[in-house]
């Protein structure tokens, strides 16, 4: 045996209470589970009574143009994760082409242009190779995002798809499904997704179906129009036979229920014998750019032309009027707006407007006897896409009923983030992406037993690792790959704040991915023994 990892308190990852034992790991898998004390390697790490987990699976992260830059995966494989899913909420960086490459490079904001984030692939093959190429610290698998392939056929025109088009995305689809696609992914409150009807979706997962595919959601509207929303997610995987995960289907402010109603509609579906989950991330905050926030057809607009618009007093008040009007259900954070909640808007960075950093709207709208929209417009003007606030918008009581529900597995809605280079030049406050698996432990296992420890791991490897047909990850059992967290739960803790720089958590002591350690005693190895996943491309007979 490789290695042996001695006297663990094992997690099978199913849910099964803890038992004492060792596990041999050889090439890569794991070559046996055994009672503590019986099993030799060539190295042997005891690890004196720590908990030893499969590697937490976060199905729903954006780190698509992030691990490029950081193929470590810093602050995901600090935390435990040894898999991350990309392509979600419509968002992937392939299929793109030519002719909308500057849209397409628009839509991922600065990230785009740094020099790892090189632009030379088209197709999603071409991308999955250039992940390949340079090594991963983690494993990585991703979906066909919506977005990419309607920007790829028709840039961000707010229109629906000629026949013809939509017959080109459907091609640009199943080259993306041949290629490993594990399904597709749409992001229905932003540009371009939300100018897409339910008959283009129902179109496009046709072509996943065939593939066994998995449909993803960033439903149409998580506040006033979240049944809805989920109802109609559900419905695509009705009409189209493919199974469905929403994703962090928290209700946000705004809201006409709480989490309960939402999965109820979750839990019909599966009476009915429709194959439909949910996940959610635990952090009731998010730090986006304040642009985020404005309508749709706005945010497609370069910085010059928004802050434009924003300095003529006509458009200014039909930007107001369209925020309040939510016509296209924009993004959670944006109902904060509509609902002048302006206490619960908080900056975060304003390289050109320092006197307002760490203020609320509300108290710089006081401050300045101004209207609390005009601040937050003229925050924009001053300081472009380089603004970016704390909105305050889940009710942490719509988190607790999400993690305790049995259809719902735990994910970050993170990225890979490292407290040092680009990726915390401006520092983005993405708590879930630092904190996301240690929290969970440390506030709803450890500190509040919401969930028992054996059910929180559940829902971070085996339940994930399930829905994405990663049979072979996800549990300690002999022959699945060696994706391994040794934690003292005792010290887990997420450090995760908005202050600089970010800390990485507390208490994951070893991580190894597939066979390989790459955090131990904290530290990172420098290893990058991650793998490209590519989903099932078996395609049923027509
Ligand atoms: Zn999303």
């Amino acid at each position: 045996m490789d290695i042996v990892l001695a006297n663990g308190k094992i997690l099978d990852g199913c849910g099964n209470p803890w038992f004492r034992g060792d596990m041999a790991i050889q090439d890569g898998r794991i070559a046996r589970v055994a009672p503590a004390g019986t099993l030799r390697g060539r190295e042997t790490m005891d690890v004196g009574g720590r908990f030893v987990a499969p590697g937490f699976i976060d199905i729903h992260t954006h780190s698509d143009l992030s691990i490029l830059v950081n193929r470590r995966a810093e602050s995901a494989v600090r935390q435990g994760a040894t898999t991350h899913i990309i392509g979600n909420c419509g968002m992937s960086p392939a299929p793109v082409d030519e002719d909308h490459l500057a849209d397409m490079r628009n839509f991922w904001g600065r990230i785009s242009e740094q020099p790892e984030v090189t632009w030379e692939w088209r197709t999603f093959d071409q991308y999955l190779q250039t992940l390949e190429s340079g090594g991963l610290a983690i494993n990585v698998g991703s979906l066909a995002g919506h977005a990419a392939l309607r920007i790829a056929v028709m840039g961000l025109d707010a229109r629906e798809p000629t026949p013809a088009e939509l017959d080109t995305m459907q091609e640009l689809l199943t080259e993306a499904m041949e290629a490993g696609a594990f399904g597709m992914s749409t992001g229905l409150v932003y540009p371009p997704g939300c100018f897409a009807s339910t008959e283009e979706i129902i179109a496009l997962c046709q072509v996943v179906s065939r593939y066994h595919g998995l449909y993803t959601s960033h439903v149409r509207g998580e506040r006033e129009t979240i049944l809805e929303a989920d109802a109609e997610a559900i419905r695509i995987g009705r009409e189209a036979d493919v199974p469905v995960q929403i994703s962090h289907n928290a209700p946000k402010f705004g809201a006409p229920c709480d989490a309960t109603a939402n999965l109820r509609l979750v839990e019909e579906a599966r009476a009915r014998g429709e194959d439909v989950t949910v996940d959610n991330d635990v952090h009731t905050n998010y730090g986006p750019s304040l642009i985020g926030t404005l309508p749709q057809p706005v945010q497609e607009r370069s910085i010059a032309e928004i802050i434009a618009l924003l300095r003529n007093p006509d458009s200014r008040r039909q930007i107001r009027e369209e925020i309040v009007l939510d016509q296209w259900p924009a993004f959670g954070p944006a109902g904060l707006l509509k609902h002048g909640q302006w206490q619960r808007i908080t900056i975060l960075h304003a390289p050109r407007s320092q006197d307002v950093v760490g203020k609320t709207i509300e108290t710089i709208a006081r401050e300045r006897g101004q209207d609390p929209f005009d601040v937050y417009f003229d925050l924009i003007v001053a300081n472009g896409d380089d603004v970016d606030a704390i909105f305050d918008y889940i009710d942490e009581a719509n988190i607790r009923i999400l993690l305790q529900h049995p259809a719902a597995m735990i994910c970050s809605d993170g990225r890979v983030l490292a407290p040092y280079g680009f990726l915390n030049d401006p520092p983005p406050y993405s708590p879930c992406s630092y904190g996301e698996f240690p929290g969970v432990l440390e506030r709803y296992v450890r500190n509040e037993p919401l969930l028992t420890l054996e059910e929180a791991i559940r829902k971070m490897t085996s339940f994930p690792a399930q829905r994405f047909g990663l049979m072979d990850r996800g549990v300690l059992r002999p022959g699945a790959w060696a994706d391994i967290v040794v934690f003292d739960l005792e010290r887990v803790r997420d450090r995760a704040t908005h202050l600089y720089p970010h800390q990485y958590p507390e208490g994951i002591d070893y991580v190894f991915v597939n066979g390989v350690l790459v955090v131990a005693g904290e530290q990172h190895t420098n290893a990058l023994p991650g793998k490209v996943l590519r989903g099932c491309r078996k395609k049923s007979p027509e």
